[in-house]
């Protein structure tokens, strides 16, 4: 860019970016946002994007919702801030945790308000660890995650995460607590194996893995029913209700992580039941609640744990545990009328049009010698590049393949999101035809004018 805005520079020099490279932003800096408008966001220099990655999987109604604003703008003006430990409540949060009681499945009617999905997540395991110290199963700790599974960056949900790369030049925490299970990879699957057996192999390993470590240490197995920011996978079929009926023959708690596939980007508002048809034990939701205008997350809970952690029990019997801003009054109104506007527009409806039409439409990319898998489900795709396509050899990581690509697609006016070497999209939920042809077009051109650049 050619802009030197004041904000540009207080940008470069002070404001340190969640997972950005130093040496590369010192120099360019960061592109300043400005505005959005429904699929649109523009820069200060009054350049406009389709926004193909939902901001980061969360702005789901689209942006500059004047709703959206104007509930947080009254609420704020009314009661900007109070506790809600104990003595004192609010009626944004009070509200918000009854339509989240009825929107998730099953008996999953008690809501514990957090900052985002990090803070939910780390929420839930000291919900399970709790649990089950209230059972008087004080040995059940340990915690089954995923290769690739992505669930945030406090030190635990960090170490829930299974990315390798993400854990560079940081200390591996509860790695006696936390134990990888393979990832649900279709495209990295085991040469010779059909997606059937693949998930007898899946869920094989992970009942050797429990026989292994023992069930009365383990408490909980967390998962997210797609994988996001791990590469956009999607389970074999039936591989989460399987996985879920092996949880509770071994009494471990089964925590859905659905920051990303909650409020619609499957088509519903959750997936774990209407899509992977079972009911977990504790859900987690954060970005889409809100639309992502505010920040919030929650951590939604079983009847079954909290007749445990509700019963009195002295000092003990306080849930010592608690932000802030849990149930943040601004938040919670944003997140309400986020809800309002996904029951009034129908929005669901029209993932479930477009989302197959996304998919149908990327299709098209396997044309490309780079392209190694185009894979997703719905609003969530992910397009996975490759230096060699019959051997599946990924590009080198100093290539920045995927990088690349999306510079290219923003020169073209649409954002992607490029992680490893797959190319994300999870457009805002009122994406149009139209604006799916857009997107793909673009795509499809930025991969087939870097191409012979990466295969040099
Ligand atoms: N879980 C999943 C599946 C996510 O994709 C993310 C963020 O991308 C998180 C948890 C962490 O959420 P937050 O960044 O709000 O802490």
């Amino acid at each position: 860019g050619t802009s030197k805005s004041d904000s540009w520079r207080a940008d470069r020099d002070h404001f340190i970016h969640p997972y950005t490279d130093f040496t590369t932003f010192a120099e360019t800096g960061s592109q300043v946002m400005s505005h959005g408008d429904a699929m649109m966001i523009t820069d200060e220099d009054g350049r406009s994007y389709l926004d193909g990655i939902a901001g980061l999987w969360c702005v789901n109604l689209g942006h500059g919702r004047r709703e959206i604003a104007s509930a947080m703008g009254e609420q704020a003006a009314r009661l900007g801030y109070f506790n809600t430990f104990g003595h004192s409540t609010n009626t944004p949060a009070a509200l918000l945790a009854r339509k989240l009681a009825e929107r998730t499945p099953g008996d999953l009617n008690h809501v514990f308000f957090t900052t985002g999905g990090s803070t939910a997540n780390d929420t839930a395991v000291r919900l399970a660890h709790y649990y089950f110290n209230r059972l008087g199963k004080p040995a059940k700790k340990k915690i089954l995650s995923r290769h690739n599974g992505y669930h945030g960056s406090t030190y635990f949900a960090a170490a829930l995460t299974g990315i390798h790369g993400i854990h560079y030049g940081f200390d591996r925490i509860a790695e006696d607590i936390v134990h990888h299970l393979s990832a649900a990879d279709c495209f990295r699957r085991p040469d010779g194996m059909d997606e059937a057996q693949f998930c007898d192999f899946l869920v094989d390993e992970a009942r050797y893995r429990i026989m292994q470590l023992g069930a009365e240490n383990i408490a909980a197995f967390i998962a997210e029913p797609v994988m996001g920011a791990g590469g956009v996978l999607v389970a074999p079929e039936g591989y989460h209700r399987r996985m879920a009926d092996l949880c509770r023959e071994n009494d471990i708690l089964y925590i859905a992580d659905e920051v990303v596939t909650g409020f619609g980007r499957l088509g519903h508002w959750f997936a774990s039941e209407d899509r992977f048809a079972h009911v977990p034990d504790i859900l987690i939701t954060a970005k889409g609640i809100s639309s992502g205008y505010c920040p919030i997350g929650a951590a939604i809970f079983s009847d079954r744990i909290h007749e445990v952690i509700s019963v009195p029990q002295g000092p003990g019997g306080v849930l010592t545990h608690g932000f802030t801003y849990s149930g943040h009054p601004v938040s919670c109104a944003a997140a309400l009328k986020s809800i309002e506007l996904y029951e009034q527009e129908d929005v669901f409806a029209n993932v479930l049009d477009t989302g197959p039409y996304l998919q149908e439409r990327l299709q098209g990319l396997t044309r490309h010698e780079i392209v190694g898998d185009v894979r997703g489900e719905q609003l969530m795709a992910g397009v996975e590049l490759v230096a060699n396509r019959a051997s599946k050899t990924s590009f080198a990581p100093e290539l920045a393949a995927a990088e690349i690509v999306f510079g290219r697609a923003r020169e073209l006016g649409v954002i992607v999101r490029p992680v490893g070497n797959t190319v994300i999209m999870s457009p805002p939920l009122i994406i149009s035809r139209e604006q799916v042809d857009k997107l793909v077009d673009a795509l499809d051109q930025a991969i087939e004018d870097v191409s012979g650049q990466l295969l040099s």
